[in-house]
């Protein structure tokens, strides 16, 4: 069996080693990819959806997965189907539910779906009139996909107004800012449910949790992700039923409805609040750094769900009676500028955890640094203080200059 896997960050190097596990697959290949995919399989430096569909024709490629949402939202799986290609994830109609806001937030709301109240707006004069009887903090969302930074909890009306302008007028996030959402801040803490889709239900995985701020205690920017844990400890069971109830059960009818019913993974990124579960936005894809710390938990085998998803089977998830960590390693200054290019060394020397590349390439025979979130180290143990210390004590092995990570991953 020959593989594509779409992505290059450290959830695509989880994917590969999952999957590598199932001695019925021959080749991978890896679009782009990263220096742990050289490892597993061929790396092939190409993202234009075109050209991977017919790569994967002449490659005789009988299975494609898709990490990023760009490509989804592009119309990737769209491409693939119509050349008889087989391809796990939604079609881009589909894969709006993410890479539109105000078409998730009328879905959400048409279907009953727990979600902070919101308006959207085209009219930047409407919105700046609605925010003049608002109380604060409020949020405001760019409407596009805006790699994870077009989200703003104003404190006041002055950064409200500025945030607006900023979308609307100057376009910061050219086309994505052409519709903003102002929604009602919810208070709580945040949890994902990543799971997969046959078409007809949703099978969650059990929940997860990822640490968005930069740095320890949840201080300072947004990134990508410093860290996850799963399962997540916050999110107690009668979480989970108002999730299945209020946001699981009426995403599936409203799925059907709407005739966007898909085979691939989904993403419900969670706020729990003292009234319970709101769902503050899909993603049609496995997260990062969630990915990380799931696929070891699952005991199924991988090609296995997505070959049952595909022909519309039920599963029976099973996950280990254990608990996972990830750390991220990241490049100094990283959310904002930070260098690239610096050779990352120790990695021989990890032995607790399992160190997974994202943003780091062979350049000559090293192992260099390409982006802001660098390398992964990915522990199992009985408690999370288990995990925890493996990943730590690796964290201080693998080198690189000006790298660092958050303390406090884990730490329950
Ligand atoms: P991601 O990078 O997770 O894909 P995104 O840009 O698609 O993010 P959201 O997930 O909707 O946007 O929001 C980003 C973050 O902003 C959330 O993880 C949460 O921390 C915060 N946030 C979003 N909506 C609200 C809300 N209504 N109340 C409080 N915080 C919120």
């Amino acid at each position: 069996m020959r593989l594509l896997i779409v992505g290059n960050g450290g959830r695509a190097s989880a994917l590969a080693l999952k999957l590598s596990e199932d001695s019925r697959i021959t080749k991978m290949f890896f679009a782009p990819g990263n220096a742990t995919t050289e490892k597993l399989g061929e790396n092939i430096n190409e993202t234009d959806i075109i050209v991977l569909r017919d790569f994967a024709i002449k490659n005789k490629v009988d299975l494609t997965i898709v990490g990023p949402e760009a490509p989804l939202v592009e119309g990737i799986v769209d491409e693939f189907k119509k050349v008889d290609l087989k391809v796990f994830g939604p079609a881009k109609k589909a894969a709006s539910l993410e890479g539109s806001k105000a078409f998730s937030k009328k879905f959400m709301k048409t279907y009953g779906i727990k979600t902070a109240e919101s308006v959207t707006f085209d009219s930047y004069a409407d919105a700046k009139e609605y925010l003049q009887n608002q109380t604060f903090p409020i949020v405001i969302k760019a409407s596009g996909l805006a790699g994870g930074k077009g989200v703003v909890i104003a404190e006041d009306l002055e950064e409200a107004e500025g945030t607006i302008h900023d979308f609307m007028i100057k376009r910061i996030f050219g086309d994505a800012g052409i519709q903003v959402i102002i929604e009602e801040f919810l208070q709580g803490f945040e949890a994902s449910i990543i799971a997969v889709s046959n078409g007809d239900k949703i099978f969650p995985f059990v929940p997860a949790k990822d640490y968005k701020k930069v740095g320890n205690g949840d201080k300072g920017p947004n990134t990508g992700g410093m860290g996850s844990a799963a399962p997540s400890p916050e999110f107690k069971d009668e979480h989970f039923q108002d999730f299945v109830n209020n946001i699981m059960n009426p995403t599936v009818q409203g799925l059907k409805t709407e005739g966007l019913s898909f085979k691939g993974f989904i993403f419900f990124g969670l706020m729990v609040t003292e009234k319970g579960a709101y769902l503050l936005e899909y993603n049609m894809r496995l997260g990062d750094p969630e990915t990380q710390v799931l696929l070891p938990l699952l005991e199924n085998n991988l090609v296995d769900v997505i070959e049952d998803c595909l022909q519309g089977k039920e599963l029976e998830l099973k996950f280990k009676n254990q608990k996972a960590v990830c750390l991220v390693v990241c490049s100094g200054g990283y959310p904002q500028n930070h260098e690239t290019g610096y050779e990352i060394t120790g990695a021989e020397k990890v032995k607790n955890s399992t160190l997974l590349y994202a943003g780091a390439d062979y350049r000559g025979g090293k192992v260099v640094s390409t982006g802001g979130r660098v390398l992964n180290l990915v522990a199992l143990g009985d408690t999370f203080e288990e995990a925890r210390k493996k990943v730590y004590e690796d964290a201080n092995i693998v080198d690189f200059d000006y790298g660092f990570f958050r303390d406090d991953i884990a730490k329950f």
